[in-house]
């Protein structure tokens, strides 16, 4: 079943998604060389209950921590332990805030020191495909117009669409109904009304989308050992379009990407 959100629970979600944003954009800056993931992880708790929020990952079926820390070729859920990052990583850092008893849910990747060309290339489109497939997020389209975007995007640039994760609706749980793959056919699904709050989260690899499970229980690498990038944002439809509640203050709005209608693309 999908929960619709009132104006009122778009707000609470806002303010939770103020603290995620607020936080994430903290450890973005901070993480350097020499650091521990288990370091990042203490200052996500800590900017997180400094606000009032909770950290939802925090014993999410069982999960350690507060952040999930994912490097190079770990894609997502990797456990932020005592691996130091080191010149030239990249770093998937993904959060989530409860916050009167509502959640927002949003990641990013960050390049520590300095990174390769190709792997600044990966960052950046993937951070294009977000923002596109926030783009297709519109009152009468269809979900599989989300993922369309995005897969439409990564393989143009000749990368890969992870395909055994998917983003998801947010709301009093972190992952409620419907499921929003990255990738499909444009047209399909349910259509877009105000009120939907979704995080949609694409996950995008420099080499095959095949992913696999490592023994911990929780970290997902590629299946060639290749890097994967993961931005996520949480988004509320509403009347006047597309509102994302995870916002951070130098994010990529510039790319000024206009809303994309599938529907009258294949019309026209
Ligand atoms: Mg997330
Ligand atoms: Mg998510």
């Amino acid at each position: 079943m999908i929960t619709m959100k009132s104006a009122r629970e778009i707000e609470i979600m806002r303010r939770s998604g103020k603290i995620t944003s607020s936080v994430l954009a903290m450890l973005l800056r901070s993480a350097k060389p020499g650091m521990t993931l288990r370091e990042v992880d203490r200052l996500a708790e800590k900017g997180i209950r400094e606000q009032g929020g909770i950290p939802t990952f925090k014993g999410y079926r069982g999960f350690p921590a507060s952040i999930c820390a994912s490097v190079n070729e770990v894609v997502v859920h990797g456990i932020p332990g005592d691996r130091v990052l080191r010149d030239g990583d990249i770093l998937s850092i993904d959060i989530g805030t409860t916050f009167q008893k509502y959640v927002s849910d949003s990641a990013a990747t960050v390049a520590i020191g300095t990174i390769t060309a190709e792997a600044k290339r990966l960052l950046h489109v993937t951070q294009e495909c977000l923002m596109l497939g926030i783009a297709a997020m519109q009152k009468g389209n269809r979900l599989s117009d989300i993922g369309h975007a995005v897969q439409r995007h990564a393989e143009k640039n000749g990368y890969g669409v992870v395909r055994a994760l998917v983003g998801h609706g947010v709301g009093r749980s972190m992952h409620e109904e419907p499921q929003v793959p990255n990738w499909g056919r444009p047209g399909e699904g349910i259509i877009l009304r105000p009120g939907l709050v979704l995080a949609i989260e694409p996950m995008i690899t420099q080499g095959t989308y095949e992913v696999r499970s490592l023994t911990d229980g929780w970290t997902i690498v590629t299946a060639d050992g290749k890097l994967a990038a993961h931005f996520e944002h949480t988004i509320a439809l509403t009347e006047e379009g597309p509102r994302i509640l995870t916002l951070r203050d130098h994010d990529f709005m510039e790319l000024d990407v206009a809303p994309y209608r599938p529907k009258e693309e294949l019309a026209a």
